[in-house]
Formats: C-alpha cells, sequence, structure tokens
C-alpha cells in the first residue's frame, strides 16, 4: 500500500494573507490544495492520502475535499507548530498496512503522475528518493558581522557578509513529493523526536540516521507557492499547462 502525507498546516505568513493559508488562495477558480489533492488522488500509484491541517482550517479542507471530488482521503489530522510536527503526525494518522509513504507540500501543486511514480519506484528500491534540481544560481555561506557604521560615526552596525562560495556543480535544490519506506521513516521521526533533532525536510532526518537518499531529478514548475511573486509565477503556469 502506498500513501501520500500532504502537509498544509501551515499559516502562509510569508503571503501576506495571515487570515487565509496559501493552499486556501484560488488558481483558475479551484484552490491550490484542490489542485495538489487532485494529482494524488488521479495517480493509479497512490492508494490513501492523509491530509495535515490546523484544526481552524478543518470546515474549509471538508469543503474541498468534496466540490473537487478527491476520493483516497483516508484521514484528516492535525498539524503541529512546525512541518516536522505536521509530518509526524501524519504517519501517526497513516495506515499501519503501508509500505511506502510519500510526503508533499499542499502548496507545490505542479507535481506529475510521473514524479510520483519515479520517487515510488525509488524508494523501494533504495528505501528514500526525493524530487530535486539542480541549482541554476551560485549559493554562498553568509554570516552577520559587526561592522563601523562611517556615515553614523557613533554607531555600529550588524551587516551580512559572504564567508563562503559552494561548488555549485554539486548543490541540488530538494522539493517534495520526498517518499520512504514507511517503517523507516517512522523510526527517524520518532528518534528525532526523542532526541530533539530538527530537520527543514524529511530526507534530512534519513541522511541524520545514516540513511542513503536518492535523488530523482525533478522540474523547475514544481515550486512550493509561498509568496505573493510564486503565485504571479504558478498563474502563469497554470495558464500555459490550459494552453497545451
Ligand atoms: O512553511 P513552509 O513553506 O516550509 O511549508 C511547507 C509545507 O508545510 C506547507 O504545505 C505547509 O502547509 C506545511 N506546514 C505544516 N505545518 C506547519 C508548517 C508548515 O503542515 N506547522
Amino acid at each position: 500500500m502506498v500513501t501520500a502525507v500532504i502537509v498544509a498546516a501551515g499559516t502562509g505568513s510569508r503571503m501576506g494573507t495571515s487570515l487565509l493559508p496559501k493552499q486556501f488562495l484560488p488558481l483558475g477558480g479551484i484552490p491550490i490544495l484542490g489542485h495538489t489533492l487532485r494529482k494524488f488522488d488521479q495517480s493509479p500509484e497512490i492508494d490513501q492520502i492523509v491530509l495535515v491541517i490546523r484544526e481552524v482550517d478543518r470546515a474549509q479542507h471538508e469543503h474541498i475535499i468534496q466540490s473537487c471530488e478527491i476520493a483516497k482521503v483516508f484521514a484528516i489530522a492535525e498539524g503541529g507548530k512546525d512541518r516536522q510536527e505536521s509530518v509526524f503526525q501524519g504517519l501517526q494518522h497513516t495506515h499501519p498496512h503501508t509500505e511506502i509513504v510519500l510526503i508533499h507540500d499542499a502548496v507545490r501543486m505542479f507535481i506529475t503522475a510521473e514524479l510520483i511514480a519515479d520517487v515510488i519506484r525509488d524508494a523501494r528500491e533504495y528505501g528514500a528518493s526525493i524530487v530535486a534540481v539542480p541549482a541554476k544560481d551560485t549559493i554562498k555561506q553568509v554570516q552577520l558581522t559587526r561592522v563601523h557604521n562611517a556615515r553614523h560615526a557613533s554607531a555600529d552596525e550588524d551587516a551580512l557578509f559572504v564567508v563562503n562560495t559552494f561548488e555549485r556543480s554539486v548543490l541540488w535544490q530538494v522539493q517534495t513529493p520526498q517518499a520512504f519506506r514507511f517503517d523507516l521513516i517512522c523510526s527517524f521521526h520518532k528518534q528525532a523526536k526523542e532526541l530533539g533533532v530538527k530537520a527543514t525536510d524529511d530526507a534530512m532526518l534519513a541522511e541524520h540516521f545514516g540513511q542513503a537518499v536518492k535523488i530523482v531529478e525533478g522540474s523547475y514548475r514544481n515550486i512550493k507557492i509561498t509568496t505573493p511573486d510564486d503565485l504571479i509565477i504558478a498563474e502563469a503556469f497554470s495558464q500555459h499547462e490550459e494552453n497545451r
């Protein structure tokens, strides 16, 4: 059995619409979450969906599931204070017969059936598999440094300075879905909770506990709709998809 855990318990604070989490914003008349859920619902590889939400948003989520005719939702779980806690809650509500679990951000609506199938295949073979794309930009490590402000003779200030430049050819930007053998990712999340290990994605926990993570080359379209600028780009991608 293959289950998709879709995390939608964020607040959308970076969108500047703190009352309306970003997955509820409409694109082409359908909420972003509706588009994302449809991709997984229509994938023949996915058996069940676990949706992780904020309790205050439950009615809106139930309305989207109904109006977008999503058939595979097995459970709706209440999220936590950060993404890691929300994923943990989602895993607790996943059917125990699950062999492979995909963890996906609700706001990445441009995921494709092919990429879903690819990460499932590689998670079966290697234990863990994630979608990523080669970094296009040069990435630098920076540090806040105390400097003397020449314009205001009396005042010192903190400014950002470069401390290191990473070799771009080995850097990849990571997206979701991230797929894992269910027993492995449950054990990593449980250990992380006990030991206080914090990670910004699930693969980071797998790496921390020594698990090899296979890369599937994804798409630059699989963006996380996080800021108002992302919404403009998402509208253009949607238009382009419709016109094809
Ligand atoms: O905040 P960030 O951009 O990392 O959010 C990525 C995904 O994680 C979003 O789909 C968001 O709804 C989800 N999330 C969550 N619970 C949180 C924070 C974020 O489910 N506490």
